[in-house]
């Protein structure tokens, strides 16, 4: 086999609390970069086995939680095409109390063996929930103690990063992803979720009614805001 002319591949790292973040915070750029041949790893600090959503009707109790939602994750990646999936084996809403500068070593430790050209975590301020928060500061202490080569973003929920001044941000630090040829794919991660989603009605509606649901953007900030201003529709 002659792999002289093979272009590498290009690897991002995502790096969030929960199973869930990913599909419904930035499922469609993973959807999207995957079927790009981006090689994606995503590393869930915890298994959600505090979460209160148990299924509709609840087919779930505290102790089956955590295997279920492993599961339910696995699927999702399967739905969005991530091939690695690891697990911080953080207990569910404790993230904030584990020991950040462990926790940023262990981060490091993967950035250095994945060596990842995107990083994604969460905004330690702007994460709106103290397991995000936790996760996104340590995986920022992380980033920087690696001086890694790549590049760091923080997802955003929403649509909310159209106004990036109402939190401090202008619009050259946001980068605005079009994932509308990917929603298939992020509805049916949300699908893979379901002790967490089977109580939206929305999300069975009809695929195309389910689908005008979701955004055609997901919108990162870039960490490092000094970085030169190439295009804002790409993460690499
Ligand atoms: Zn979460």
């Amino acid at each position: 086999m002659n792999n002289t002319h093979k272009v590498p591949l290009k690897k991002l790292l995502a790096v969030f609390a929960h199973p869930d973040d990913e599909s419904f915070i930035c499922g469609g750029t993973l959807a999207k970069y995957a079927s790009e041949e981006v090689d994606i790893t995503l590393v869930s600090a915890t298994r959600g086995e505090m979460g209160r959503r148990m299924g509709n009707p609840p087919y779930l109790n505290r102790e089956s939680m955590a295997a279920a939602r492993e599961m339910e994750l696995r699927n999702a990646c399967d739905c969005l095409g991530i091939r690695q999936l690891l697990f911080l084996d953080i207990r569910d809403k404790t993230v904030e109390f584990v020991d950040e500068n462990s926790l940023s070593a262990r981060i490091a430790a993967l950035i250095h063996e994945v060596d990842p050209d995107v990083v994604l975590t969460f905004h330690e301020k702007l994460g709106g929930h103290p397991d995000h928060c936790a996760i996104g500061k340590a995986t920022t202490a992380a980033f920087q103690r690696t001086a890694q080569r790549g590049a760091l973003y923080f997802i955003t929920f929403g649509d909310a990063m159209e106004h990036p001044e109402r939190y401090g941000y202008s619009r050259k630090d946001v980068v605005k992803v079009d994932v509308h040829a990917h929603l298939n794919a992020k509805l049916a991660a949300f699908r893979a979720h379901r002790c967490q989603t089977e109580i939206d009605e929305w999300v069975w509606l009809p695929d195309h009614e389910a689908r005008a649901r979701f955004g055609k953007y997901e919108y990162f900030l870039k960490a490092d805001r000094e970085s030169s201003a190439k295009i804002l529709d790409d993460l690499f």
